[in-house]
């Protein structure tokens, strides 16, 4: 076993769109293990886009990650090392590892991932990402058989599963998605009815033109991941009493370009139209993750729920992929798996 961590840092904030310069390698001694703890090897962690607002020094719903530290990530690993009762070496865990190749965690904070699914399935399609689109669909998006639901980022982890769900209980789902290949892959893999390109289209107008034939009764729920473009161009398009579940805003992560005075527009939609809108933060919902785990992981295993990761073969590659991932070059859930 190799006595030496290694792990990525946050080296100063970015300004905009990330850089490789603004995260840091690190290797030093592993970490000692208190009672109630244990040691994990990292086999694989999750990049995802909220990692992006932790960089920023500002008050937000989570802590900001501060210069020097490790970035924040959940992971899955083998236990090493067990301090903790129920857990012991060679256990498969699922926890906050941060951008590392060893974690300590907590037992009160590692769940045990002994299903028979691949390890990495705990940080997509059953890990939170999943569990996010579940919850919002349910609550926020309260779905009818018959309406329309339109989701960006279409074939990342959310989109899919809202996607498929949606499918499921009868609407008509329709993508939007970066490029060709991805609206291909909202279509054939994850059963989108159309998948509109939101890079074919210069302006918000002309994206609303193609999404108003891609949904020819309106939209019931926007299922807002991105803000931006899509946001202007799907507000309008609303049927009274639709929902919109403010997922994520990505397009605005990191910065705001020009658009801001379109927002009375927006806004006023929202009054005219009568639409609830409901932010949400998985973090206050993690009560029901069992019960997500219960209903969806056998859907998994059968097929009936399918799934795509994007991996990334080694911790010094992550910075790149996260930048990558952030602006629509993943294909899938991104994932960085160490050697
Ligand atoms: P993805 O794996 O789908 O990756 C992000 C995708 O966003 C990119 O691949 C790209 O897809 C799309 N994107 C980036 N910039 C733009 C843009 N300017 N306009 C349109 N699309 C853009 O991400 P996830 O599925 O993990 O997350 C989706 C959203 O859900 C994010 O906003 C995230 O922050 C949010 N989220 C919120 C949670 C909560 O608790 N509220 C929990 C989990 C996720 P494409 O190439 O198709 O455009």
């Amino acid at each position: 076993m190799s006595d030496q961590m290694t792990r990525i840092t946050l080296a100063r904030r970015p300004e905009g769109t990330p850089v490789p310069e603004d995260f840091g390698l690190e290797t030093g001694p592993l970490p000692e293990v208190a009672d109630g703890e244990m040691l994990v090897a990292v086999e694989v962690f999750s990049l995802d886009p909220y990692m992006r607002g932790r960089m920023n020094a500002v008050k937000s719903y989570a802590a900001a990650t501060e210069i020097g530290d490790t970035m924040t990530a959940q992971g899955v690993g083998r236990v090493l090392v067990s301090k903790a009762e129920g857990f012991a070496e060679g256990d498969m865990v699922m926890g906050t590892t941060g951008w590392a190749s060893h974690a300590v965690l907590k037992a009160t904070e590692a769940l045990k991932w002994d299903n028979g699914l691949p390890p990495s399935t705990a940080l997509g399609v059953l890990g939170m990402p999943g569990f996010t689109a579940w919850t919002g669909l349910r609550e926020y998006g309260r779905p009818k058989a018959g309406e329309t639901l339109v989701i960006a980022a279409a074939t990342g982890p959310v989109g899919a599963m809202v996607g498929q769900l949606a499918k499921a209980a009868g609407l008509r789902t329709v993508a939007v998605a970066g490029g060709a290949d991805k609206c291909a892959l909202a279509r054939e893999k994850f059963g989108f009815d159309a998948a509109v390109d939101h890079r074919a289209y210069d302006d918000a107008s002309s994206l609303r033109k193609a999404l108003a034939e891609a949904c020819p009764d309106g939209v019931d729920i926007y299922w807002e991941n991105v803000g931006g473009k899509v946001l202007e161009a799907v507000i309008p398009l609303m049927n009274d009493h639709g929902r919109v579940p403010i997922c994520g805003t990505i397009a605005w992560y990191s910065g705001v370009d020009g658009d801001t005075d379109r927002l009375p527009m927006v806004w006023r939609s929202m009054l005219t139209k009568r639409l609830s809108v409901n932010g949400f933060i998985i973090f206050d919902h993690w009560g029901g993750y069992r019960d997500f785990l219960t209903e969806v992981a056998p859907k998994v295993a059968s097929g009936e729920i399918t799934y795509l990761e994007d991996v990334t073969e080694g911790l010094e590659n992550a910075p790149e992929a996260f930048i990558s991932m952030l602006s629509g070059g993943n294909m899938g859930k991104t994932l960085v798996r160490l050697a």
